[in-house]
């Protein structure tokens, strides 16, 4: 690992690299191929799936961050997510994963189960005996998330690491929620580490795209081989914006943390608003653990509004500095309905099961002025409590 701190390696990544014209900033390699020094030399580089500069360096600064060995690039989180399973599972190996995961990775592991590529078995991973019983069927894979979308539960990843290590299974970490900012997986004892950097590692909501990191260099070069073999590696110019957005992650994520926690605040006063769930809140499930792994308790937070369906719709209508939208981490805050939009994905029981009842809402607090997003709250649980129940 660098020696270096957060903030510097993400601005300073790449930074006065280029030989030919000592551009400050590293040029953005847009080329397919490569043109071969002569007949029988291989080129560092030959073909853009294969390998490209302005990806690589992408993939270099966030490996750097998360103290891996090495990372493939992807074109979107899911993409990094199919990678590993297609890289580490067979027809007879089993991948156990949290009941209340990401939408799509849920649709992913169910979908490719279902036709036979691999086994999968949805755990409450909080439960310790279910936990248990399911690193008792001996899983190739546990894949965690921490904290988890939409209900923010935080998990032990040290423990459960260790846990699984006991049954020769390895420990993948979605650390989308977070970024290594916050939370550095594989310091905990993972092995793999996956990130959308659609959400806080771009931060803008503008490019979609992913990675794939591991811990151990063989595992690096095993996942890269994948990547290139089923064509999941992303494109160079959306590394090249998700650079630029990297170098801003520190200073972002500690602006989205103060605005998120001023909004938490104000939601706490409020008659409309039922359950939160923030790990920041002393009675939030895992909010020890939180306080030991995280660096923070991130920006996102999810709430009950107790009121009518009526009045949820009212709400979130009314609401000018929330758009209603899925995905999260930009600079712009946004408002969703997990249980029609994200998780739509999960049948009723399924939803149901992790926590997602229909008046749930889930926040991705921006980095506009936190004043702004309080008062236009504030008008929108008035033009809610005016519909009445
Ligand atoms: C968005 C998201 C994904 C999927 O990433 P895409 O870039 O949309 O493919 C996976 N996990 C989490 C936690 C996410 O928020």
């Amino acid at each position: 690992m660098s020696d270096k701190q957060f903030a510097t390696i993400a601005v300073r990544a790449g930074i006065e690299s280029d030989s030919q014209h000592n551009a400050v900033v590293p040029p953005i390699y847009l080329t397919s191929t490569y043109s071969f020094p002569g007949l029988g030399e291989l080129p560092q580089y030959d073909y853009s799936r294969s390998g490209n500069p302005t990806r690589n360096m992408l993939a270099d600064a966030l490996s750097e961050l998360e103290g891996g060995a090495g990372g493939v690039v992807t074109s979107c989180g899911t993409a990094a997510i199919n990678l590993l399973v297609s890289a580490l599972l067979g027809p007879e190996d089993l991948i156990v994963a949290p009941h209340d995961c990401y939408g799509g990775t849920y649709r992913l592991f169910n979908t490719r189960a279902n036709k036979g590529d691999f086994n999968v078995a949805f755990v409450d991973q909080s439960d310790p005996s279910a936990l248990a019983a399911a690193l008792a069927k001996k899983p190739k894979i546990v894949w965690v998330e921490t904290p988890s979308n939409p209900l923010l539960r935080v998990l032990d990843v040290e423990a459960l690491c260790q846990q699984a290590a006991q049954v020769g299974a390895q420990v993948a970490v979605d650390n989308t929620f977070l970024s290594p900012v916050l939370q550095q997986p594989i310091k905990l004892g993972a092995d793999f580490v996956v990130h959308s950097t659609t959400k806080y590692i771009n931060g803008h909501s503008d490019v979609v795209g992913g990675i794939l990191i591991a811990k151990d260099p063989e595992q690096a070069e095993n996942i890269a081989w994948w990547a290139n073999c089923i064509g999941a590696t992303g494109a160079p110019f959306d590394a090249y914006l998700t650079l630029r957005g990297l170098r801003t992650l520190v200073p972002r994520m500690r602006m989205h943390e103060e605005n998120a926690a001023q909004v938490l605040a104000y939601l706490q006063t409020q008659a409309l608003v039922g359950q939160i769930y923030h790990p920041a809140l002393p009675d939030h499930p895992g909010h020890d653990i939180a306080v030991n792994q995280q660096q923070g308790f991130g920006s996102m937070l999810s709430f009950e509004l107790a009121g009518s369906q009526r009045q949820l719709e009212v709400f979130v209508a009314a609401l000018n500095c929330f758009s209603l939208a899925e995905s999260l981490g930009g600079t712009e805050s946004l408002i969703a309905h997990p249980a029609s939009m994200t998780h739509r994905a999960m049948t009723d029981e399924a939803q149901a099961e992790a926590g997602i009842k229909p008046s749930l809402l889930r926040l991705s607090v921006g980095l506009e002025d936190p004043r702004d997003l309080i008062v236009d709250l504030e008008q929108a649980f008035k033009q809610a409590a005016e519909v009445g129940a």
